[in-house]
């Protein structure tokens, strides 16, 4: 086994509060693209089209913003949860975790394994919808169904409101628990695995930086670089899956003794 690896799996052997931090990069082994690679998002779609006021402004950026979530939320209901996602539910059920905080909104973590009250969900989730005046909530299968068959924007069946999925936009107010929790977290761990994130959004990204200054060990586990690469204690430039299987194995093999 690398020998970077076997030190991690050492680390999650020894440590009290381990926290795991995940970004996009978890997901595209799943098939679900990040953001910025070349082929993510960002190369097909303006950010623009997603902040927040926008969709509050005018019917015509809220059909738009429909659009380009539905063209986003069809291929992550389809995805199955890849190496990663697994080899971090199995980590928590070898009693090794004490949350996962993610940026993703694939519901991906929950559906490998891993339970809900240990997910924490920065940025919300893309599987549920709400209405944007009385909070009421909706299954977001249902409103993509009725979506197609009117091919409008949807509105709150109680109080006219308009429909948005509970991901979190540009200029939307994150989740206060979540961020609030997140944070709390990240300083009380002692062992604190960046997967997946280019470790750009804020305030996520502060995150590693909190767990760093209260003591923690940072590993950054990312396919390139991060800006927080050179505060860490031991960064992996690889594939998620491969490396959390290794990883995975390790701690297996350690734990044994
Ligand atoms: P990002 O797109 O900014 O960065 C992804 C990082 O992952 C990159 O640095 C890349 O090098 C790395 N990466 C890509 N594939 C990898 C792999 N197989 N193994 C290891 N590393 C890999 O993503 P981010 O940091 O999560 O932030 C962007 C925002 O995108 C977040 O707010 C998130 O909510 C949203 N988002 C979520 C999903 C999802 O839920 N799956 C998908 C796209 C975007
Ligand atoms: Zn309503």
């Amino acid at each position: 086994m690398d020998r970077q690896l076997e030190r991690i799996a050492r680390w999650i052997v020894e440590a009290k509060t381990v926290v795991i931090f995940t970004g996009a990069g978890l997901s595209t082994e799943s098939g679900i693209p990040d953001f910025r690679s070349p082929g993510g998002v960002w190369d097909k779609y303006n950010p623009e089209d997603f902040y927040f006021d926008n969709f509050i402004a005018s019917e015509i950026s809220r059909w738009k913003y429909w659009q380009m979530s539905t063209e986003m939320y069809e291929p992550m209901k389809k995805a199955q949860p890849n190496a990663a996602h697994i080899a971090i539910a199995e980590l928590e059920k070898m009693g090794r975790l004490d949350c996962v905080i993610t940026q993703n909104i694939d519901n991906l973590h929950v559906r490998a394994g891993s339970s809900p009250e240990k997910v924490i969900e920065l940025h919300g989730t893309a599987m549920s919808v709400s209405c944007l005046d009385c909070r009421k909530k909706f299954d977001r299968e249902e409103v993509q169904k009725k979506l197609k068959e009117e091919m409008k924007v949807p509105y709150c069946d109680s109080c006219g409101g308009p429909l948005k999925p509970d991901t979190i936009s540009f200029g939307q107010a994150m989740p206060a628990r979540e961020t609030q929790e997140a944070y709390s977290r990240s300083a009380a761990s002692d062992l604190f695995i960046v997967i997946g994130s280019s470790l750009v959004v804020q305030p996520a990204a502060s995150m590693p930086v909190t767990a760093k200054r209260s003591g923690a060990r940072l590993v950054i586990i990312n396919r390139d670089p991060t800006p927080c690469d050179s505060m860490a204690d031991i960064v992996i430039h690889d594939l998620a899956g491969p490396a959390m299987t290794a990883l995975l194995n390790g701690v297996k093999r350690i734990a044994q003794g």
